[in-house]
C-alpha cells in the first residue's frame, strides 16, 4: 500500500486568485515544486484535492480546468516534481454532492484508486474545509499560512478545531511530515 499526502490547490500549491479560469492566472507559490519533489523522493503519492465550484458557477468549463491542470503538472515537472493525481469537485456548494470538501468523496476515491494506507497519510491546505476533510477522513491535517490560512487559523482557534500542525507554507509542512516519518 502507498502512503499519500493530499494537497489542496488554490492558496496551497498556487497563489489564491479567486476562480482561476485560465493558465495566465496560475502562479506557483515559492518552494512548491521543491516540496512536492521531496515527497516524490520519500515515496509519498502526491494527490491534489480541489474544490472547483467555478465550473458549476459557469466561470470555467471542465475543459478549461483540464488545461489548467495540465499546465500546473507541466510547470512542476520542469522543476522535477510529479503530481500523482489531481481530483476535483466541480459542483456548487448547494448541490450537496459528496465530493466537495469538507466531505471526503474525493479522498475515498483516491484511497481506492491509488491503494492508499491512511494511517501514514496527511492532508495539507489553507482552509478549514481542507482540515475538516482530513479530520473527517481520519488522517492528520496541516494548515498552511499561505492563501486564506492566517484568517482560517483564527477561526480554528475560536471554533476549537484540532489542527495537527500549522506551517508557514507547503514546503514547511512537507519538512514536518518527512521529519516525523523518521
Ligand atoms: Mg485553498
Ligand atoms: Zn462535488
Amino acid at each position: 500500500m502507498n502512503k499519500a499526502v493530499f494537497i489542496d490547490r488554490d492558496g496551497t500549491i498556487n497563489k489564491e486568485a479567486g476562480y482561476i479560469s485560465s493558465i495566465n492566472k496560475l502562479r506557483l507559490l515559492p518552494k512548491t515544486a521543491l516540496a512536492i519533489k521531496l515527497l516524490n523522493q520519500a515515496d509519498y503519492k502526491v494527490v491534489v484535492i480541489s474544490n472547483q465550484s467555478g465550473i458549476a458557477r459557469g466561470f470555467l468549463t471542465e475543459i478549461d480546468l483540464k488545461k489548467i491542470h495540465r499546465e500546473l503538472a507541466l510547470r512542476l515537472k520542469r522543476r522535477g516534481a510529479i503530481l500523482d493525481k489531481i481530483y476535483y469537485c466541480p459542483h456548487h456548494p448547494e448541490d450537496n454532492c459528496n465530493c466537495r470538501k469538507p466531505k471526503v468523496g474525493l479522498l475515498k476515491r483516491a484511497a481506492r484508486e491509488l491503494n492508499l494506507n491512511l494511517s501514514q497519510s496527511f492532508m495539507i491546505g489553507d482552509k478549514l474545509s481542507d482540515i475538516k476533510s482530513g479530520i473527517n477522513f481520519g488522517i492528520k491535517a496541516i494548515l498552511v499560512f499561505t492563501g486564506y490560512g492566517k484568517e482560517e487559523y483564527k477561526t480554528a482557534q475560536k471554533e476549537k478545531i484540532k489542527l495537527d500542525y500549522t506551517a508557514l507554507n507547503l514546503y514547511e509542512a512537507v519538512r514536518y511530515i518527512l521529519n516525523k516519518g523518521k
